[in-house]
């Protein structure tokens, strides 16, 4: 079976969270996706008045439901920072018959050879590179071909229809493109105001 994992802050999850796990799970042909929200993010720093862990994951099973797909604590229940090697590393383990597919966008797959242990990560996954941003398409294969070159592994670049919004976008309210029931959810709870 074909396993796509997708990590994130989820701070909140947005429409292009989600169009990017349903063109994954199209144009590469996956039996199943795990979102998976992470504890501490290495690689940034969530702002002041932001929404908490059981927030961030209520609202990722919100979107788990817009996409049809799983959603995975298991970095929520880790302590300290969420490293990638060791969530692909656990499941690589309890799923030991089927290929593992960890999912980014453009700016993950720009970045991921300064990350921690990517070799490791390389070892148990075949990376699945969405695009985020339509000026930076024709750079991913530049991306990919930089990864495998220094690293070895797989990565695989999908030709995905692009939503430009992030996160950063819907905490500031300079985008709408995120499904009702989470924007209904961030205006009950008084989130990022
Ligand atoms: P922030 O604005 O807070 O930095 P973000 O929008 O980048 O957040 P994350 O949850 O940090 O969202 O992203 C998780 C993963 O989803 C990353 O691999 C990122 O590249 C990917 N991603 C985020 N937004 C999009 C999008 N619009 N299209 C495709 N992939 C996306």
């Amino acid at each position: 079976m074909k396993i796509g994992i997708f990590g994130g802050t989820f701070n909140p999850p947005h429409s292009g969270h989600i169009e990017a796990a349903k063109s994954a799970i199209s144009l590469a042909g996956l039996d199943r996706l795990i979102l998976v929200p992470s504890n501490i993010p290495p690689h940034k720093i969530l702002p002041e008045n932001t929404a908490n862990n059981e927030q961030r994951l209520m609202m990722t099973h919100m979107a788990a439901e817009e996409i049809g797909c799983e959603v995975s604590a298991i970095e929520l229940m880790r302590e300290g920072k969420s490293y990638t090697k060791d969530t692909i590393a656990h499941l690589a383990a309890k799923y030991p018959d089927d290929s593992l597919y960890f999912i980014m966008g453009t700016d993950m797959l720009r970045t991921f050879v300064n990350w921690y242990c990517p070799d490791e990560i390389l070892k148990h996954c075949t990376l699945l590179a969405l695009c985020r941003n339509e000026a930076e398409r024709e750079n991913m294969l530049e991306y990919k071909a930089n990864i495998e070159k220094t690293l070895g592994g797989r990565v695989i670049v999908v030709e995905n229809d692009v939503l430009e919004v992030s996160s950063t976008d819907i905490r500031n309210k300079t985008s709408g493109l995120i499904p009702k029931s989470i924007a209904d959810y961030i205006e009950k709870n008084g989130l990022y105001r």
